[in-house]
């Protein structure tokens, strides 16, 4: 990967959406379109802050803990980009870990989270990142990461279901060994669910 390009190229992107935008057959330069380019230059730089960041500063500082039992985030909201259609899905994750010996600041799990979503992502990868990274930094005994998400490109276009969800699992470690581990932490991800 050497000599990938670390920041995102904003005046390469502006080029492009202007293109796009004569590509429609409008006026590039009518008053409302003028500044239309920098504004989505800028939407997908913020959108996709997380290309070039890596999520390990989060992990710099454990806490060494006596604590044998499940660490669970629930309803962390998140957006990411569709790879496929450079559309935003949107929703929520639940991310836990039976930890192994050490913890990390709760607030740090949001932030993983957001560092592997402001990707061009697939929903699933996203999933399995977030755990495997989880597993590889943490150590912990197990992990369980459960998103679910609404996915504009098939809310508004194509097929057009909205209110459709979907949701997608990763389950690492003893949550994959253990039956009674895997319904503990499912059922406390689904506890406010009646
Ligand atoms: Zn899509």
């Amino acid at each position: 990967m050497g000599n990938e390009i670390k920041k995102i190229d904003t005046k390469a992107i502006e080029r492009a959406v202007e293109q796009i935008i004569a590509a429609f057959g409008e006026d590039v330069e009518r008053e409302g379109l003028k500044g239309t380019p920098r504004r989505v230059a800028n939407m997908y730089t913020e959108l996709l802050s997380g290309m070039f960041e890596q999520p390990q500063k989060y992990v710099e500082s454990l806490f060494t803990e006596d604590y044998d039992e499940i660490v669970l985030l629930r309803n962390i909201p998140f957006f990411s980009m569709c790879e496929h259609h450079l559309m935003p899905f949107i929703g929520t994750a639940n991310v836990a870990y039976l930890p192994a010996g050490v913890v990390l600041g709760v607030s740090k799990l949001a932030r993983i989270v957001d560092t592997f979503a402001h990707r061009l992502q697939l929903q699933e990868r996203l999933t399995n990142q977030i755990a495997d990274f989880l597993m590889s930094s943490v150590k912990p005994r197990g992990a369980a990461v459960v998103l679910e998400a609404s996915h504009s490109c098939m809310t508004i276009r194509g097929i057009k279901k909205p209110g459709s969800v979907m949701v997608t699992s990763a389950l690492r470690g003893i949550f994959i060994r253990d039956p009674r581990s895997r319904s503990e932490v499912l059922s406390l991800m689904n506890n406010d669910r009646k």
